[in-house]
C-alpha cells in the first residue's frame, strides 16, 4: 500500500511536559461531555489513573479527536450537542483505525432502550448516571483490559532482556540499556509479539501510528539502532531480519 503525504498528515508533537513516549505508551482516554463539572471530575480521576485524558464537549469535537488521537477508550455522554452520541459511537465504529477502541456510554437515568441501542451500535460498556467515580474507573480498567491486553502487565520479558513498562527501564542480562523513545516502542512492540514476523509497513503502523507519514526505510534504521543498544557484549542477536518480509523479535539461527 502507497503512503503519500495528503493521506498522512504529520502527528503534532506531544504535549509539553510529557516525553514523546509517556504520550504514546500510557492509555490515551478521550472523554465527551458536555457538562464543564463532569468533564473535570472525570478528567481528575483518570489522570490520577495514569491515563492521558483529551477532552471533547460535543458531538463534532468528538469525531476529530477521536482520529486525531486514536484513544484507546472513549468515555462517551449520550446526550450531546451537535451530534448524538449514539452516532458518534456509530461512526467511530465505521472508522477503521478505531475499532480498537473501548467505548463506554455515559447514559441517564431509565433509559433502558438507550442502552440497548448503544451497545448495538458498538458501545462495549455502558454507565448509568449519576454514578461513583470507583465504579467508572473500575469499568474503564476493564475495558482497557480487554483493548489493550498488554497494558496491565508491568514488564515483557524475552530470553535475557527485560522491559519495565511503569518505569520504562529496559535491561538485558541484568545491564541497563539506553533505548532513545522510537527504539523503546519498537522494542515494546516486538515484546509483545515475540516471534511474529512484521514488515516494515506493520511496523510503521503499529509503531509510528497510521497518520504519520515516513519512509518505511526509517524502520530500517531504528531497527539498526535497537540491534546496536540490545545487542551488547557479544550476546545473540535477537532480532531476525526476514528476507523480503521484515522483522521479528526472535533468536536467529
Ligand atoms: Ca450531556
Amino acid at each position: 500500500m502507497l503512503r503519500s503525504m495528503a493521506e498522512r498528515p504529520r502527528r503534532a508533537d506531544a504535549p509539553r511536559g510529557e516525553t514523546a513516549t509517556d504520550s504514546r505508551t500510557k492509555p490515551v482516554v478521550l472523554v465527551v461531555e458536555d457538562e464543564p463539572a463532569l468533564l473535570t471530575l472525570l478528567k481528575y480521576n483518570l489522570e490520577a489513573e495514569g491515563y492521558r485524558v483529551v477532552e471533547a464537549t460535543n458531538g463534532e469535537d468528538a469525531l476529530v479527536k477521536a482520529r486525531e488521537e486514536t484513544p484507546d477508550l472513549i468515555l462517551l455522554d449520550w446526550m450531546l450537542p451537535l451530534v448524538s452520541g449514539i452516532e458518534v459511537c456509530r461512526q467511530i465504529r465505521r472508522t477503521p483505525d478505531l475499532k480498537s477502541a473501548a467505548i463506554i456510554m455515559l447514559t441517564a437515568k431509565g433509559e433502558e432502550a438507550d442502552k440497548i441501542r448503544g451497545l448495538e451500535t458498538g458501545a462495549d460498556d455502558y454507565v448509568t448516571k449519576p454514578f461513583s467515580p470507583s465504579e467508572l474507573m473500575a469499568r474503564a480498567k476493564a475495558a482497557l483490559r480487554r483493548a489493550r491486553p498488554q497494558s496491565g502487565e508491568e514488564n515483557l520479558v524475552y530470553a535475557d532482556l527485560e522491559m519495565d513498562l511503569a518505569t520504562h527501564r529496559v535491561r538485558r542480562d541484568n545491564k541497563d540499556l539506553h533505548l532513545g523513545p522510537t527504539e523503546f516502542r519498537l522494542l515494546k512492540f516486538l515484546m509483545e509479539n515475540q516471534g511474529r514476523v512484521f514488515s516494515r509497513e506493520q511496523l510503521l503502523d503499529h509503531v509510528w501510528g497510521r497518520d504519520i507519514y515516513v519512509e518505511p526505510r526509517t524502520v530500517d534504521v531504528h531497527i539498526r539502532r535497537l540491534r546496536k543498544a540490545i545487542n551488547v557484549d557479544g550476546l545473540p542477536d535477537l532480532i531476525r531480519t526476514v528476507r523480503s518480509a521484515g522483522y521479528a523479535l526472535d533468536i536467529e539461527d
